[in-house]
């Protein structure tokens, strides 16, 4: 069943829901322009800037690195070289990057040891974290990827550049490619995947205490999953509200406005109507800030689903566990083993990123390859196979709408 669904579109998709991952990062950098950052935050360009300014602010930012004023290459190389002196100093003193320090809950660190764990009834409050990954094979289209949509798109949707329209301040001037563009990836044309399934059946066995999400797509509510269960961390469609006297709007308004070409206007003000998504320059919702806070401290397994762990503050969010908690990445690739040094400039000093590869990693485990596939996997091996596969609606449906 996953098989098939994944084989649609494998390959081609990526989710807009990518966008606001990217989106994300505006608020997140807080400004600060350094390379390291920058390439933490998922690679995305500052909407503001042309490719050759941006060119030539990594090469100020590589020259400035970590330091204040510029200096003569003598200087860089002296600064590399404490800074690897000091990166060893606190990786060997301070015991960073090494894995956990945690107790070891796990009798075996693989994908078989984390079943045990969650057989032995010991792990209640399972968090999962999700990103585009788990909403590619239902068919939403990968619009960054160069090659694809909004790319080979720019005149379609009129943009000077992609990120233009997820930009708030190109929204407030030009609305129209942002809700011609909604018109075109509409929550509701989409269904849940496999994944999503998953976390839904989670939720059933009362193990799901949180669902974090990247995603835009709404697909975890259309899987079923109570409201209060989830935190889309980049924001909904799910809601909006007037950007001038803040008044909110229904999902089914909203809709009917896009399906009918308008550009969604505020009935008490007439100023525009946004989507609660984040767009660049926006803040998280609070929601997530509030949960995050109470959540992972309890939380006695994360299942990381469909994420490269890029875009902050939402990949600093595996950190928060307890030393302890078990962590299973699901996903196509190896992702989140922090860098010590940002982990440390982000005041922690006990944990950063996975430590997959560390002979000390007690708690770390790899799926790797197609999160549906990796779902079924890990469904199969819990003995919830029959559950899971009744929670699925039927391929043959799916099949069919995936071809429409
Ligand atoms: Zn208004």
């Amino acid at each position: 069943m996953a098989d098939s669904q994944a084989a649609v579109k494998q390959g081609e998709t990526a989710a807009p829901n990518k966008a606001p991952e990217a989106a994300t990062s505006a608020p997140a950098d807080g400004g600060t322009k350094c390379k390291n950052l920058e390439g933490a935050m998922g690679g995305m360009r500052d909407p503001s800037k042309t490719k050759e300014q941006e060119e030539s602010d990594e090469e100020e930012c590589d020259e400035n690195e970590l330091e204040d004023d510029d200096d003569d290459d003598d200087d860089d190389d002296d600064e590399e070289g404490f800074m690897g002196m000091l990166q060893n100093f606190l990786r060997t003193k301070l015991d960073l990057g090494g894995g956990g320090e945690g107790e070891k809950v796990l009798d075996e660190v693989s994908v078989e040891g984390v079943v045990k764990y969650i057989k032995s009834g010991k792990c209640k409050n399972i968090i999962t974290m999700a990103g585009a990954g788990i909403s590619t094979s239902a068919g939403i289209p990968d619009f960054r990827s160069p090659g694809t949509g909004l790319y080979c798109n720019l005149e379609k949707y009129n943009l000077p550049f992609p990120e233009a329209i997820f930009d708030i301040e190109f929204f407030k001037v030009n609305p129209k490619p942002f809700f011609v563009l909604a018109k075109d990836l509409y929550p509701g044309a989409f269904n849940p995947t496999p994944s999503h399934w998953f976390i839904r059946l989670l939720h059933e066995k009362g193990l799901l205490l949180r669902h974090y999400t990247q995603n835009i797509d709404t697909l975890e509510h259309v899987a079923g999953l109570p409201a209060e269960k989830v935190v889309e961390a980049h924001g909904t469609f799910r809601t909006s509200h007037c950007i001038g006297c803040q008044k909110e709007y229904t999902q089914d308004w909203l809709k009917e406005e896009i399906f009918k070409d308008l550009i969604p206007k505020c009935e008490e003000c007439n100023n525009l109507v946004k989507p609660d998504i984040v767009f660049f320059r926006e803040d998280l919702p609070a929601k997530f800030f509030e949960l995050t806070q109470s959540d992972f401290p309890k939380c006695d397994l994360l299942l990381i689903l469909g994420t490269s762990l890029t875009v902050q503050p939402f990949a600093m969010l595996i950190n928060n566990v307890p030393p302890s908690c078990p962590r299973l990445l699901i996903n196509r690739e190896k992702a989140g083993s922090g860098d010590p040094m940002m982990g440390l400039l982000h005041g922690m000093l006990s944990s950063s990123g996975l430590a997959l590869d560390s002979p000390r990693n007690i708690r770390d485990v790899a799926l790797l390859g197609d999160c549906d596939q990796g779902c079924a996997k890990l469904a199969d091996l819990l003995g919830w196979k029959d559950e899971y596969e009744k929670l699925i609606p039927c391929k043959a449906e799916k099949g069919e709408k995936a071809e429409e």
